[in-house]
Parts: C-alpha cells; sequence; structure tokens
C-alpha cells in the first residue's frame, strides 16, 4: 500500500492537514496510536455537566478558521463565550482584583503598586538584551519584578502551564519579543503594531473572540475524523521509519499485528518524544534535542456546585494565580458563567488546574486527594459553604511542550532534516505555537505547502 501523505498522529494538526488534504483529492492515510482521535482534545458529558480533558476554549483569530468549520458542518455547532468571558481576575492577597484591560484601569488598579506602575511607564527607555533570554529575564529588565509576578507569571500558568523563568522569550511569545526587536519597546511596538494589523485580515489576540462547541472541543476532532472515515486508522501506533529512493516506509502495530505502509510524503506529528523515538536511527541528534523537550503534566478538576453554596456565584472568566501567593492550584475557568451547556440549571461548573511546571508532582497525585485539593482551594478563594455535588479528575501525563532557551535551535534542526530530506514534513505544537488555534493554522499553512509542492516539483 502507497499513499501520496501519510500522516503519524492524529491530534487536531494531523487531522486538520489529513482533512485539508482530502479536500483537494490528495491520497492520504492518518496513523493514531490510541482508540479515539483528537490527541489531548477530549470532551464529555457527566452527570448534566460538560467537561474538557484538554483545551476549554481556543481564540477565533482567523477567517481560516472560520471556513474551515463552515466546510465541517460545525458553523451552527460553535458555542462562543459571553462577554462576562472579558473579566479575568489575578489572587493576589486572598483577594481575586480584575486584570486592568484599558490604560485606565490599570492605573487605577491594586494590582500592582504606584512603584511597578512608574517602572512600567519608563519600559520605553530600557535598551535590548546582547543574548538569548528567559521570559522572565526580559520582563523583568523590560517592566520590573511586580508586573513578572502578577501579570506574567500567572499568564504563562494559563496558556503553557509554564514557568516564566525557563521559557524563551523568543520561541514562546514571539509576538512579544518582536515588539522590541522591531520598535524597541512594547509600549510603542504595541501603538504602532495596531497600525500595521488593521491592515491585515487577522483578528488582534484581545480582540478575538473565544470558542468552543455546543458539545464541547471534542466535536472539532471527531468532525474531522468523520470525514477522514477510512483515511483515519486508530490504534495504529507507529514504531519505525525509513527512508526510501522515493518515499518513506513506516512500520506500525494495530492491535498487535505488525504492519508497514509506505507513502510518498511523510508528515510526523506526534509529540516530541515520540518524533524522538522514531528518528533515532536517522538522526540521533535531532533525537536528542526533541526528547529534551518538558511536557509537564497537567491535571484538570472539574468541580460541580449548586449556585445556593456560593455567597456570589461566580461571574467571568476566571481567576489565575501568581506563583507567589503560594497555592497549590494554577487558577480556575468560571467554565459554566461564560460557555453555554456547561452545568444543568441550579449549578455552576468550575474547572480548576493543578501541576504545570510550577508543581509537576501535584498532578499526579490520585484522583479523590485532587479533588479534595482543588475544593478547598476554590472554597477559600470563593468562600464557598457547601461541598462540590460533583468532581471529575482528568490528567495528562505529558500535557504542553515548553519552548525554552535553545527551542529555536532545535527548530533550525528540523528545518535543516526537512531540507535533506524532501518530503519528510514535521507538523505539532512544538512547533509554531501551542494554542489550537495556532496548530490549526499551520496544518491548513502545510497542506498548501505540500500542494504547492506537488504541482511544482512532485516527489
Ligand atoms: C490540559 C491542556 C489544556 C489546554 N488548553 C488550551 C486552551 O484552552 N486553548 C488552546 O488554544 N490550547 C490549549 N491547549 C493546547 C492545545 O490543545 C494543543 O496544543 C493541541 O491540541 C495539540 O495538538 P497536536 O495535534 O499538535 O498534538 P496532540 O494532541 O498531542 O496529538 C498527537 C497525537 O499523536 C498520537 N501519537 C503519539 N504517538 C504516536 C505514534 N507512535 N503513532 C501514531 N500516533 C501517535 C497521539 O495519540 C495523539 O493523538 C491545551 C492543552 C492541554 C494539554
Amino acid at each position: 500500500m502507497r499513499y501520496d501523505v501519510l500522516i503519524l498522529g492524529g491530534g487536531i494538526s494531523g487531522l486538520t492537514l489529513g482533512y485539508s488534504l482530502l479536500q483537494e483529492g490528495v491520497d492520504v492515510c492518518v496513523l493514531e496510536a490510541s482508540a479515539r482521535p483528537g490527541g489531548t482534545i477530549w470532551s464529555e458529558r457527566k452527570e448534566g455537566f460538560l467537561i474538557e480533558h484538554g483545551p476549554n476554549t481556543a481564540l477565533l483569530t482567523k477567517q481560516a478558521h472560520l471556513d474551515l468549520f463552515q466546510s465541517l458542518g460545525l458553523r451552527e455547532r460553535l458555542a462562543f463565550a459571553s462577554e462576562t468571558a472579558n473579566h479575568r481576575f489575578i489572587l493576589k492577597d486572598r483577594r481575586l482584583i480584575e486584570l486592568p484591560m484599558s490604560l485606565r484601569a490599570f492605573l487605577k488598579t491594586p494590582l500592582f503598586s504606584a512603584k511597578a506602575k512608574v517602572r512600567v511607564a519608563l519600559e520605553p527607555f530600557h535598551g535590548r538584551a546582547a543574548q538569548e533570554e528567559t521570559l522572565a529575564e526580559f520582563v523583568k529588565r523590560r517592566l520590573g519584578q511586580e508586573f513578572l509576578d502578577y501579570a506574567i507569571d500567572p499568564f504563562v500558568s494559563g496558556v503553557y502551564a509554564g514557568d516564566p523563568e525557563t521559557l524563551s522569550v523568543r520561541e514562546a511569545f514571539s509576538k512579544l519579543y518582536g515588539l522590541e526587536a522591531r520598535y524597541g519597546g512594547l509600549v510603542l511596538g504595541t501603538f504602532l503594531g495596531v497600525r500595521e494589523r488593521k491592515k491585515r485580515p487577522d483578528v488582534a489576540k484581545v480582540k478575538a473572540r473565544l470558542f468552543s462547541f455546543l458539545g464541547g472541543m471534542v466535536e472539532l476532532p471527531l468532525a474531522l475524523a468523520s470525514h477522514l472515515g477510512n483515511g483515519l486508522v486508530l490504534k495504529a501506533a507507529a514504531h519505525g521509519l525509513r527512508p526510501l529512493r522515493d518515499g518513506f516506509e513506516v512500520s506500525f502495530r494495530q492491535q498487535g499485528v505488525e504492519q508497514t505502509i509506505a507513502s510518498k510524503r511523510l508528515v510526523l506529528s506526534v509529540p516530541a518524544y515520540e518524533a524522538s523515538r522514531l528518528l533515532k536511527g536517522l538522526n540521533a541528534s535531532l533525537a536528542q534535542k526533541l526528547q529534551a523537550i518538558p511536557y509537564p503534566p497537567v491535571a484538570q478538576v472539574a468541580l460541580g456546585y449548586r449556585l445556593n453554596a456560593f455567597e456570589r456565584s461566580p461571574e467571568g472568566f476566571g481567576f489565575l494565580i501568581p506563583k507567589r501567593e503560594g497555592r497549590s492550584i494554577l487558577g480556575a475557568l468560571f467554565s459554566s458563567s461564560f460557555l453555554p451547556g456547561r452545568a444543568s440549571e441550579g449549578f455552576a461548573l468550575l474547572t480548576t488546574f493543578v501541576g504545570g511546571m510550577r508543581a509537576p508532582s501535584l498532578a499526579l497525585l490520585e484522583a479523590n486527594g485532587l479533588a479534595d485539593l482543588a475544593h478547598k482551594e476554590v472554597s477559600d478563594i470563593l468562600r464557598i459553604k457547601e461541598e462540590p455535588t460533583f468532581a471529575h479528575v482528568g490528567k495528562i501525563e505529558r500535557a504542553i511542550p515548553q519552548y525554552t532557551l535553545g527551542h529555536g535551535e532545535m527548530i533550525k534542526a528540523i528545518e535543516a532534516l526537512e531540507h535533506s530530506l524532501p518530503g519528510l514534513h514535521f507538523l505539532a505544537n512544538y512547533r509554531g505555537g501551542i494554542a489550537l488555534g495556532d496548530c490549526l493554522a499551520n496544518a491548513v499553512d502545510l497542506s498548501a505547502k505540500i500542494l504547492r509542492q506537488r504541482s511544482s516539483r512532485p516527489v
């Protein structure tokens, strides 16, 4: 059996690429190791609550996202976050303080001291660093320690479950880094960048709408999988690959049976540690770099409460907790406050996050211990008077790849291998952004690239 394109990994990246190529008449096959499509994306309805194991929402930043949902028949299934999601909170001294979203709000907020605000105002007067910096180094240098502690640190926990002391600002926050590189500062860059962005079709992240689907995020991979039909093979774990004169051969095991499959092009859309295993015999140095990418564990604890259990029902997107506050959860989403259908009438669903780079061992506690810990923290912070009526713990042991210092070198090594082995491609969330929207955009871009290459230089 020989396909035009073989994709290893049926997470959202691999599925979107497979679907996009299929739409253009390409003979494509996706091999997925597990019994269901979607990778870290999975939603479940339990006891009247709709819970997520992976992403809860994503940002709609591109028209291409809407086009994709339209062609999958998902436009009517989109569930946008309500306006209340614009209210986000940070915990400081046991109090939730709303994150300021305007200059006026920033000047008035008790989240930062007057000294910290003056320090932020002096941002344009700081020069550039000579070498690659961590996010923490970059923010301390430009904006000061307090801004790092009470704005960036919790934000990084919310996006990467990461640690600003290890993430590379250039690789993990390339837009932020670009403001300094391009305009000499963040304040000036934000101001000038707005004018430039108006000329581009993309929506700025601060203005983009947050979405999920009526049945949860899982609707997206399930729709992609159903369109792929027999082009998606589940329970098929690839364990070896070999370049051929005019393509690739992959060995995989499906339900205990050894098989091989050949293709003209091969796309690795598996996590970095799996790509590392597959590449060991082909490029040991790149395999080592891929293996070194940290993937901390994350647990999501969904807690359902009667609305009467709250002194004030939770309204807003949720809250994040700076490391300095010394709590054992990273934060919580007020899921039922901003998305429809997450809890039955009279109930609220909170989704709390535990672990990440900050406290990896906590994410690995047993389920009852995690549920108790999450309830203890949220009931203290939100003054909840009752026990939850529902608790569900989901754990992902290797959750989110961290773009740490040196990540850029690894990307260059990937590019060099792609160059030396035409027809081999890497597509996964350790390259080009971890957000679901980035994964969709990268898959659509790679599909276009493969189609261009096929028409100009057939492999
Ligand atoms: C807990 C959590 C919360 C998140 N929250 C958000 C959020 O709110 N918003 C947002 O935008 N993003 C969020 N993300 C990030 C986003 O969901 C992911 O980056 C994205 O889903 C990754 O997709 P992927 O296809 O690149 O990788 P994966 O989902 O990891 O898919 C890789 C696939 O490869 C398969 N595979 C592995 N080995 C093999 C093999 N040998 N052979 C065949 N198949 C194999 C795996 O089974 C898996 O299905 C979150 C992620 C996590 C984990």
